[in-house]
């Protein structure tokens, strides 16, 4: 029986595990693939700490993975061994729940997620759902699609579905890890696209990234410059302070929204501005497997990528303490494959 590496936890808060296990079966309606990329992801900490309701152990984390079909399940229609591909957070949906028949296939009520309700990528071999499996261009390597499938999706699908068009103003609030792919789509976009973070050190970043316009949020008060160009359209918050984020809400044009993808504990709002201004605090969930297959395909053709470092699997630890300590600039991605 052949055998794979993984890297596994035990329990919540446990050290990460080089184990081997034998590769697994691809079950029906699912398929296998040979991870040659993983990214890691702040959310890794759910599996990692064990703050996911219900998660269960041991649990192989990553939920950005990019690799090769190596094996289908019976009757799993539509994909083939040799086919590139992407997992991403959603791990599949069932296509029959209400919410899934609304379409809202994201909001499945058995929906599943990528390492947490079932192993992810820190591994040599994965099977995921039909459901949760993306095309990858061929023009993409695994390493720089890897942080597509999670951090790139959710900033392009959150803009693409923001409401903004060519030409309107749209910040884009912190330039890490989410931020600097947000403002190279942003860009390619074709939105007026403003960088906010703080330091004047960021600056050429971000103008190399697509801003062309760029706010120190130290040295001045965003929502006033953000005023001076007529006022954002949108305002992509990608900090997880809840504190930058009330900040610029007053940046906000009329009927302008704040959306919001990074997960902050909480938030001061203007009640009177919201109203006054028709302007709109929103959500957005990062998105399902076509969606991953859409973002994909428009970096592949626009250019835009992400900034890695790169580990090898065996050094998961490490390259996990590298993205929590949060100096990695910007993505931090496991090699994988021996
Ligand atoms: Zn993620
Ligand atoms: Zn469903």
């Amino acid at each position: 029986m052949a055998t794979m590496r993984v890297v596994q936890v035990s329990h919540p808060n446990g050290p990460f595990e080089i184990v081997e296990r034998q590769v697994p079966e691809p079950g029906a309606g699912s398929v296998r693939i040979r991870v040659q990329a993983c990214g890691i992801c702040h959310s890794d900490s759910l599996t990692k700490e064990g703050a996911y309701p219900g998660i269960q152990y041991p649990r192989i984390p990553g939920h950005e993975v990019a690799g090769v079909i190596d094996a289908v399940g019976p009757g799993t229609a539509g994909w083939q061994p040799g086919q590139r591909v992407g997992v991403g957070w959603n791990g599949g949906y069932c296509g029959h729940c209400d919410h899934c028949r609304r379409g809202d296939f994201f909001a499945c009520v058995t929906g599943q997620v990528t390492g947490i309700t079932y192993d992810g990528g820190y591994a040599e071999y994965l099977i995921a759902p039909a459901s949760a499996v993306a095309r990858m261009p061929a023009e993409l390597p695994p390493v720089e699609a890897a942080p597509l499938m999670c951090a790139g999706l959710t900033t392009f699908n959150a803009l693409r579905n923001s409401g903004a068009g060519p030409g309107d103003v749209v910040a884009v609030l912190g330039l890490g890890g989410l931020g600097h792919l947000g403002v190279q789509y942003a860009a390619k976009m074709g939105f007026h696209t403003v960088g906010i973070a703080r330091g004047n050190d960021k600056e050429a970043l971000a103008r190399q990234l697509g801003a062309s316009v760029y706010i120190d949020s130290q040295a001045r008060d965003p929502a006033a410059e953000l005023l001076k160009l007529g006022g954002a359209k949108v305002i992509l918050a990608t900090a997880t302070s809840g504190e930058a984020m009330s900040a610029v809400q007053a940046g906000l044009a009329v009927n302008g929204t704040l959306l919001v993808i990074g997960a902050a504990a909480s938030m001061q709002v203007s009640p009177l501005l919201l109203l006054a201004g028709r302007r709109s605090i929103k959500g957005w969930y990062s998105g399902t497997s076509i969606d991953v297959q859409d973002t994909l395909a428009f970096s592949a053709r626009t250019g835009v990528r992400p900034m890695n470092e790169t580990f090898p699997l065996t050094r998961a630890s490490d390259a996990y303490d590298r993205m929590m300590s949060g100096k990695a600039r910007f993505r931090v991605v496991l090699t994988i494959g021996r």
